[in-house]
């Protein structure tokens, strides 16, 4: 019997384990953690929405059959050629692999920026940027800096923007808890690029900037932050903004495992793949998800999302099957569903299939993506649990 590796739970290794599972092949997934954390709605535990505990499943719920076996241990590196990956705990041997260690951070370079910002990107972050923000709250009244209200997000894509439409929503109840003027709350959200969400249409981004605006965001483009030092942002202007807080959104490469390994990468670490998902380097290695390379119909490599994750999640393990029976594997065809971003707990803005949705609708939709994904994973009893637990924290 051939042993299948899948390294990494996230939304394309566990989208490609729920499939072994249900095809009934045994495989081995190793993860950092025992658990599957929701990256997709991150922004709402970090920005107060609810407690964390919704935001996570145990692999162990999830992969009950005997087909799976479920290993923590974090990776640290790979041997293609002796067919093993090394772990803090140990080695683990395959002669199939699925990649999906996600992405690491991507900092441009810029000095400062990696020591002194909060990242958005694990359900440990997201406790950090919440306690840290808290905190400043607190002290506030001690010695009355402003510095402390005063919130720095970097990055307008879909994670800052989210992130700042949850914040805006719940730093005026923080505010009353910790008895704090919410006129010197200040949210700054700063944007290199001429627009924000740059993924949606001119129309949508104007939507989702009056909505921000609204909410009290100061949302800042053509704003390049060029040095961080401790609790200071430097723009390329020269202006220099002192907060306590300051969050990077700003980008996202692969995850190095795979440079560190020698494999083919594009600019941004991700290994390149051929039209099956196999690695170009070694064909008994499957990479999918953001640390993959896969040139889409315009030519440019597909960018990282976690239904792009899932649907390769998906199609691998068709892949690999028919990889082990020695027949034709199929190439994969990216199906773009939309893109939704929502901005505080009730509004949104997004296309889906090329219609745009706006306002409440956006927002449902998002909640209907996020059922789907529990549906998937779980059916409808994991639905139902978590949707008694997604109740408001403030
Ligand atoms: C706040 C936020 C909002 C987002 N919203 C959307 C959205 O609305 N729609 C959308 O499509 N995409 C969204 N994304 C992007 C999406 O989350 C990613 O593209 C997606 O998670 C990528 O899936 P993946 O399987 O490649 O990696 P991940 O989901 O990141 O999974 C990687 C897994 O590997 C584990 N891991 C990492 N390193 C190691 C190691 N060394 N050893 C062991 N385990 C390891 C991690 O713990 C994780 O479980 C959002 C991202 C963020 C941060």
């Amino acid at each position: 019997m051939s042993k299948v590796l899948i390294l990494g739970a996230g939304y394309g290794g566990l989208a490609a384990a729920v499939k072994m599972q249900k095809a009934k092949i045994p495989f081995t997934i190793v993860n950092k953690h025992s658990y599957h954390y929701f990256t997709t709605l991150l922004h709402e535990p970090a920005g107060g929405r609810n407690d964390f505990e919704p935001y996570s499943v145990e692999l162990s719920e999830v992969l009950k059959g005997p087909e799976a076996t479920i290993v923590k241990d974090e990776i640290k590196g790979i041997k293609p050629a002796e067919k093993k990956v090394i772990g803090k705990n140990g080695e683990h041997s395959y002669d199939y692999l699925i990649y999906a260690l996600g992405n690491a951070p991507e900092f441009f370079g810029i000095p400062g920026l990696q020591e002194h910002s909060l990242l958005l990107r694990s359900l440990e972050t997201a406790k950090e940027i919440r306690s840290h923000i808290e905190e400043n709250f607190a002290a506030y009244a001690a010695d009355k800096d402003p510095s402390r209200l005063r919130i720095v997000v970097g990055g307008a894509g879909l994670t800052g923007v989210e992130l700042c439409g949850e914040l805006a929503e719940y730093l005026p109840h923080l505010a009353s808890k910790y008895r704090v003027p919410d006129n010197k709350i200040e949210l700054i959200n700063l944007e290199a690029a001429p627009t924000i969400l740059p993924m949606l249409d001119q129309r949508l981004q104007e939507t989702a900037l009056e909505v921000l605006t609204n909410k009290g965001v100061q949302v800042r483009t053509n704003e390049k932050i060029v040095r961080v030092g401790e609790n200071e942002v430097e723009l390329a202007t020269g202006e220099k903004i002192n907060a306590r807080t300051i969050i990077w959104t700003g980008g996202v490469r692969a995850n190095p495992l795979l440079s560190e390994a020698g494999f083919d990468c594009d600019p941004r670490g991700r290994a390149k793949v051929n039209e099956f998902l196999q690695s170009v380097d070694y064909p008994d290695i499957f990479v999918i998800g953001d640390s993959s390379c896969f040139i889409g119909e315009d030519g440019r490599p597909l960018p990282p999302t976690a239904q792009l994750a899932g649907q390769m999640g998906d199609h691998v393990v068709d892949n690999l099957q028919a990889l082990m029976k020695g027949e034709p594997m199929k190439k994969f065809v990216f199906n773009y569903m939309g893109t939704l971003a929502s901005i505080g707990a009730e509004v949104g803005v997004g296309n889906v299939k090329g219609f745009r949705a706006k306002g409440v609708t956006a927002s449902l939709m998002k909640e209907a993506s996020k059922a789907k994904w529990l549906i998937n994973l779980g059916g409808l009893s994991l639905l139902a649990k978590k949707n008694k637990q997604f109740t408001k924290s403030y």
